[in-house]
Formats: C-alpha cells, sequence, structure tokens
C-alpha cells in the first residue's frame, strides 16, 4: 500500500504540524501540502518558512480535495474544527490527528466525520517543549513511536496506507485502543508533565531571595523539570482537561507510592530507598536499550536522537520530549 498521498491538509501548523510537513516533503510522500491555521501571524510565517503550497485561515476550504487530513491544533479546539471541515471532507479521505489523547478526540470528531470519511486518530509520540511554526523539524519522528486508534469500521487498506506514511517519516507505529492509549499516556506523560507544573509552580511561589537561589543553582533536578514546565501551555491545558480520569487514575498510584517514600525518609528507611533508587536505574537503562534515549548527558540538549533506519539525517537533532 502506497504511503504517498496527493493533497495533504494540516489544520494547525505548530511544532508537529510543521514538523509533518517538513517530514512529507523530505520524504516525497505528497504532492501538496495544503495549510490552514487560526491566526494570520502563524499563518504568515508558515509560509515565509515555505512549509506549505497553500495557506489559508478557512480550515473547510484546507481540506477541499486532500486525500489526508490531519488536525495539529490543541485538542480543545478539534470539535469545533471538525464540525467546520465535515462537509468539505472527500469521500474516501482519511482523516488523522496528532493529539495528545485520543478517546476525547473519537467522542467529540467521530460524530462530525461523514460516511464514506475514513477516521484514524493518531498520536505520534515525539515533541519538544518548542511550540509555533518555527519550531518543527523533519526529523522528529525519527525512531519515536507513533500510536494509531483506527475504530473497527475502518478498512485495513487506509489504516495500511497511515502506518506507511508515518513509517515513511521515520517512525515505529503501533495500533491500540484509544481507552489503552490514554492511560499508558496518563503514566509516561501526563503525570511528569504535572509533576513537574507543579515542583516548578512552587519555586514560582517561593518568596523572592529564596527563588533567586533556586534559579542560581539550578544545576541539580530542578533544571530538567524545568524543561519540561516550559511546554506549551494551552496544549496541556487540553490534556489535563480532557484525559481526566486516566489522569486521576495514575495519580492516586502516584501519591500513594509517594507516601510510602515519604514514610521511608522519615524513618530513615536506607534499604527501602536504595532498593527503589536501584529499581528506578533499571527503568532507565531498559529505556535507553529500547532506542528511545541516549547516555548523553542531557544538559546540552539538543543531543543525537536514537537511530533509525534509513535515516542518517536524524543525528542531527534531539528527539526531545514525547507529549
Ligand atoms: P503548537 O506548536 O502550539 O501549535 C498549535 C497550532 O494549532 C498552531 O498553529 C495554532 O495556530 C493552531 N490552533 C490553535 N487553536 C486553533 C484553532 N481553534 N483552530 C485552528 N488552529 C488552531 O502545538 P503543537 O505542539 O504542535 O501541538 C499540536 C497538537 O499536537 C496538540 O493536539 C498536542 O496534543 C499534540 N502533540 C504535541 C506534542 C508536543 O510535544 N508538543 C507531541 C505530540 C502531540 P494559531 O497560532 O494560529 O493559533
Amino acid at each position: 500500500m502506497s504511503p504517498h498521498f496527493r493533497k495533504l491538509a494540516l489544520i494547525g501548523i505548530g511544532l508537529i504540524g510543521s514538523s509533518i510537513a517538513l517530514a512529507a516533503r523530505r520524504q516525497g510522500l505528497v504532492e501538496v501540502i495544503s495549510i490552514a491555521t487560526r491566526r494570520q501571524e502563524t499563518l504568515d510565517e508558515a509560509r515565509e518558512l515555505g512549509l506549505g503550497d497553500i495557506y489559508t485561515l478557512d480550515a473547510a476550504e484546507a481540506v477541499r480535495g486532500a486525500d489526508l487530513v490531519i488536525l495539529c491544533a490543541p485538542v480543545g479546539a478539534y470539535g469545533a474544527l471538525a464540525a467546520a471541515i465535515a462537509p468539505a471532507l472527500e469521500p474516501g479521505a482519511i482523516l488523522s490527528d496528532v493529539g495528545s489523547v485520543k478517546e476525547h478526540v473519537v467522542k467529540v470528531v467521530g460524530p462530525h466525520v461523514p460516511a464514506g470519511v475514513h477516521f484514524i486518530p493518531g498520536h505520534p509520540i515525539a515533541g519538544t517543549e518548542h511550540s509555533g511554526p518555527a519550531a518543527g523539524f523533519a526529523e522528529l519522528f525519527a525512531g519515536r513511536w507513533c500510536v494509531l486508534t483506527p475504530g473497527p469500521d475502518v478498512p485495513q487498506a487506509a489504516t495500511d496506507r497511515l502506518v506507511g506514511f508515518w513509517q515513511a517519516m521515520g517512525s515505529m507505529v503501533e495500533c491500540m485502543d484509544a481507552a489503552h492509549h490514554d492511560m499508558v499516556l496518563a503514566i509516561t506523560s501526563h503525570i511528569p508533565h504535572l509533576v513537574a507544573y507543579n515542583i516548578v509552580g512552587t519555586v514560582a511561589d517561593l518568596e523572592a531571595d529564596t527563588k533567586s537561589e533556586v534559579i542560581k543553582f539550578s544545576a541539580s533536578g530542578f533544571r530538567d523539570f524545568t524543561r519540561i514546565a516550559a511546554s506549551d501551555p494551552v496544549m496541556w491545558r487540553d490534556v489535563f482537561l480532557t484525559n481526566r480520569d486516566a489522569v486521576l487514575e495514575m495519580l492516586g498510584r502516584f501519591l500513594e507510592d509517594l507516601s510510602v517514600l515519604q514514610r521511608a525518609v522519615r524513618t530513615g528507611d536506607g534499604p527501602a530507598l536504595e532498593n527503589l533508587f536501584t529499581r528506578t536505574r533499571a527503568i532507565r537503562r531498559s529505556i535507553i536499550n529500547a532506542g528511545q534515549e541516549t547516555e548523553a548527558p542531557d544538559f546540552g540538549r539538543p543531543h543525537d536522537a536514537p537511530p533509525a533506519p534509513d535515516m542518517p539525517f536524524i543525528r542531527e537533532h534531539g528527539g526531545g520530549d514525547d507529549a
């Protein structure tokens, strides 16, 4: 099944949309790229960067005649966007997205999808803490997973075609159920972001002299948290508003485990602390072994990305943070 598309429409052209535009073009996967976004300034920036061929503020106009449409806006905007583009979607087209949550997307986009259009939600587990059209780079997806959550009515040929598209951009692809995706991402991505927002938020609320000390001596663990906590506020607001149940479930477990740790610190239970820290070190080792991180110290990002087959250029950029 050819991963080649005649016209790709990207609705939203920030970090992820622009990276798709660059990767799809570089790999020769599309003939025409049509870009729609909300604000004129963003559209002008995308045009200056030469990300597409057609630029419009009208999402419906962008999708007309497209055989692949990918929503790349914050998930909170999806319902209104789906309603706006539905009448203009071509029969036989694939409609996908890149949102960091999936059940909510199925719920708000699904009802608008016309018969004959194949709706295959997706999530590239690749990203950085940067936003906007200039933040994208063609190597973002190389060696990273992309999860697709096709419903039962989607023809296998359509799914295969979209799998091929992501693979051609360097991704490894896995299909799964939307609810399962949301539970896995709650613990691997959403809770870590919540913890980072909380730690950095605690510092933001400290009195001024203590705060300046923290910033001065931030080379310890705090600095890594600030990178995650610098992620886009609107995108992350929408993640927590739309993946509430899975986040609360995982947060409950996290808080239970934190209490156990608190007790170990209070009672001076060295063996318990050492035991946990040994197990956590093994988890990091297994992530490196799986090619999802490098051993290089992370302070000087971007660093070398993990290698992916047939993508020699990926070494130019780091894989960044996975949202
Ligand atoms: P971003 O850099 O902030 O870009 C968002 C884009 O969406 C901008 O072009 C913005 O346009 C547009 N937009 C916002 N509201 C819109 C609306 N109502 N209608 C049309 N366009 C709208 O965001 P991003 O990081 O690319 O994230 C986009 C999606 O990818 C999100 O759903 C996020 O969950 C998902 N994702 C992000 C990451 C990550 O690490 N960042 C990783 C994987 C998946 P204007 O500037 O014109 O408002």
